[in-house]
């Protein structure tokens, strides 16, 4: 195949030949045609050698490179990615029967594949678009998902309607790829839930907690827990199968609410240890009294880009501070950030404020990050994205 070839600066060559997969609109020299949107270019440096071939795209990450070997991106190439990103999942034991149907199957540049991402739900693949590139390729990698999986998948649902650039303007509308009605409920680490993909945040469930989750389980026995900003209530059901005395789910959204009550029903039927509360997590950390001994903080991004990061960590510090107010002595707190601009120090500086600003004694008990099947590829840090601190409190 013909590809459009990107020249870059004399310089500029030096990240991709360490394999950071990103080309940045001002490295660009010269283009031998103009791309569209989404197209497969090729990559070469100012001597005209070839550094790697991506998707073409508007703004200031201009290409997101594929692979640096000169091959074609085609239905082989999707098959093999995918067939490596499942080889993973599977030999560190995931997908293992019904006690986990679960998981991230591609996690973007973490799977060489930049700008899609896959979660697995049972028989069920939501496939999420963050690129143009791999919004034309949808169809291709539908076909690529179906032949790797075989049977095991039956669903493919494509939800990309928020998540591409909005310049782009490329109308995607959420649909299935392949069948449709489907069954909605999943299962991790032997606990059930449905999954609202159709309607639900991200691809429906946050299936990055799963391994926060089961160290919260090792936690919560005879505890009073306040789940904070619960969703679909992953970390409440969880800290009831651990065995906690009680169990307060929050969350603003009555949505998220009536679907940590469903989850919760799901897996502890007509169990009185649950209650859920539709409100926000800053007024009802106001009023809560001081008897909760294990509190979750999993709050959404608060900094999705760089020039919001200081009222972002504004933001972290007074949440932590709210819940180290009230946490009782001897309590424990995990404590979350998403946002990929906070940096691993930022947060902990944050909390740090936090806690001197409390004056309450507080120790680091574990530092917590997303699961294995959210690979940060070494060559691009960025991919690093959730953070988390359980903290002692007396
Ligand atoms: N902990 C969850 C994921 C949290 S996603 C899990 O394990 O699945 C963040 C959640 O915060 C969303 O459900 C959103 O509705 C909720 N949220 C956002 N702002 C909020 C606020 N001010 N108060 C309470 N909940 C809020």
């Amino acid at each position: 195949m013909n590809y459009i070839q990107i020249k870059l600066r004399a310089g500029k060559e030096e990240s991709l030949l360490r394999f950071h997969p990103w080309v940045f609109s001002g490295a660009i020299q010269s283009m031998s045609g103009q791309p569209d949107e989404g197209d497969v270019v090729e990559v070469i440096d100012s001597r005209g050698e070839f550094l790697g071939r991506g998707h073409y795209q508007i703004g200031s990450i201009a290409v997101r490179i594929l692979t640096f070997e000169p091959r074609d991106i085609d239905l082989d190439f999707y098959k093999e990615r995918l067939r490596a990103a499942l080889e993973v999942r599977r030999s560190i034991g995931l997908l293992d029967g019904d006690y986990n149907d679960t998981c991230r199957l591609v996690h973007g540049e973490g799977d060489y594949l930049p700008g899609l991402v896959i979660d697995l739900y049972g028989r069920t693949a939501v496939m999420q678009a963050h690129a143009p590139g791999m919004h034309y390729a949808r169809r291709l990698l539908a076909q690529a998902l179906q032949e790797v999986m075989g049977g095991a998948v039956q669903n493919i649902f494509y939800k990309s309607e928020t998540t591409l650039p909005y310049k782009a303007q490329l109308d995607a509308s959420n649909e299935y790829l392949l069948g449709g009605s489907a069954d909605d409920i999943a299962v991790e680490r032997g606990l059930k839930f449905h999954v609202d993909w159709l309607k639900g945040q991200k691809t429906g469930f946050f299936v990055d907690q799963r391994d926060n989750r089961a160290l919260l389980e090792r936690y919560a026995r005879g505890r009073s827990v306040l789940n904070m900003f619960c969703y679909t209530g992953g970390f409440s059901f969880a800290a009831m199968r651990g065995g906690a005395k009680l169990v307060h789910s929050v969350d603003s959204s009555s949505k998220a609410i009536d679907l940590t009550n469903k989850n919760v029903e799901l897996n502890f039927p007509n169990d009185g240890r649950h209650r859920a509360f539709a409100e926000d997590a800053f007024k009802f950390l106001e009023h809560a009294g001081s008897d909760y001994d294990l509190i979750i903080l999993d709050p959404p991004a608060f900094a999705k880009h760089k020039n919001v990061l200081r009222n972002a960590l504004q933001g972290y510090r007074k949440l932590n501070a709210a819940a180290l107010e009230k946490i009782a002595s001897g309590g424990i707190l995990f404590t979350f950030s998403c946002s990929q601009v906070v940096s691993k120090n930022d947060f902990r500086l944050a909390v740090f404020s936090a806690a001197a600003q409390t004056r309450r004694k507080v120790r680091i008990l574990h530092q917590l990050a997303q699961p294995a099947d959210h690979p940060v590829n070494i060559y691009h840090p960025e991919g690093e994205y959730l953070k988390g601190l359980v903290l002692y409190v007396e």
